[in-house]
C-alpha cells in the first residue's frame, strides 16, 4: 500500500516521526508521498524523504491559502522544485480554498494555473486541492492542459469523478470515507486510477485517536474494499501499482 498524501512535516509528527513510520511499514504501508504546504515545509519534507529514501516521497508545492497570503513564497516554490527535480515526485499541494477564502478566488485561479504550468514544465503529476471549487479546479485543469493530474482528498460528485476518470487523472480518496462521503462516488473510479491517502495528521478515522497516520490507511482500504466487493489485497496492490505509475516512485 502507498499513503499517496501525508503530511508527515506537520509539526505533530516532530516528536516520534520515526516510530509512526516504522508503524506505517508494520501496518503494510510501504510508502508515503508527503506534499508541500509552506515555503519551510518544501525543505523541511525534503529532508525527511533524505532520512527515509525509498519510503517517503517529497513534493514542491504551496497550499492555496500560502499562495495568496505570502506571494513572494510562489516564485521561491517555483525555484525549489526546478532545483531538486530529481528528488520531488510531484507539484504540490497546489488548487483552490474558496471554502476559507472565497473571495480571493480570481488569484487563486491563477495561482493555480501557474502551478499546473510548472508541473507540465517539470513532468510531475500536479496535486490538486479543491475544497468547495471541484468544478473550478476541472476547469483549470483543462484549460491549461494539465498532463499528469492527481485529485487529492476527492469531494466532488459522481459525474465529476467520470468526467476525472474519463480525462485519465487519478483520484485519491482519504479516510474520512471511513466514516462518512458518499460511497457511490467510489464506485464511479476503476481500481486502476484510484489512489488512497491519510491526509495525516488531518481527517482521522478512528475516535480513540485525533491525529491521524499513514498506518490508518489500512482502514480506508477496508472501506473501499467493502464499497466494492472487493478484498482489500486487491484494493492495495492496485492503489499501490497506480501511486507507482502517477509519482513514478
Ligand atoms: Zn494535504
Amino acid at each position: 500500500m502507498i499513503d499517496s498524501h501525508a503530511h508527515l512535516d506537520s509539526k505533530d509528527f516532530n516528536r516520534d516521526l520515526k516510530v509512526v513510520i516504522d508503524r506505517a511499514l508494520t501496518a503494510g504501508v510501504g510508502g508515503i508521498v508527503n506534499p508541500a504546504t509552506s515555503l519551510n515545509s518544501n525543505k523541511k519534507c525534503l529532508e525527511i524523504a533524505r532520512m527515509f529514501r525509498g519510503v517517503v516521497f517529497a513534493c514542491a508545492g504551496l497550499d492555496p491559502v500560502y499562495a495568496v497570503k505570502e506571494k513572494s513564497w510562489i516564485e521561491e516554490v517555483a525555484d525549489h522544485a526546478r532545483r531538486n527535480r530529481k528528488e520531488i515526485v510531484g507539484v504540490g499541494e497546489v488548487g483552490l480554498e474558496y471554502k476559507w477564502m472565497p473571495s480571493s478566488a480570481e488569484e487563486q485561479n491563477e495561482n493555480f494555473a501557474f502551478f499546473i504550468r510548472l508541473a507540465n514544465e517539470l513532468g510531475k503529476p500536479v496535486i490538486v486541492h479543491a475544497r468547495n471549487a471541484m468544478t473550478e479546479a476541472l476547469e483549470i485543469l483543462e484549460n491549461e492542459n494539465a498532463e499528469r493530474v492527481v485529485l487529492h482528498y476527492f469531494s466532488g460528485s459522481r459525474t465529476q469523478a467520470r468526467e476525472a476518470v474519463r480525462r485519465g487523472y487519478w483520484v485519491s480518496f482519504a479516510t474520512n470515507y471511513c466514516f462518512m462521503g458518499d460511497k457511490k462516488v467510489i464506485k464511479e473510479v476503476p481500481l486502476d486510477r484510484m489512489l488512497v491517502e491519510t491526509d495525516s495528521p488531518y481527517s482521522s478515522p478512528r475516535k480513540d485517536e485525533p491525529r491521524n497516520e499513514p498506518a490508518n490507511l489500512v482502514m480506508l482500504v477496508n472501506t473501499i474494499a467493502k464499497a466494492l466487493g472487493s478484498t482489500p489485497e486487491e484494493v492495495g496492490e492496485a492503489t499501490e501499482r497506480n501511486a507507482r505509475e502517477a509519482f513514478r516512485l
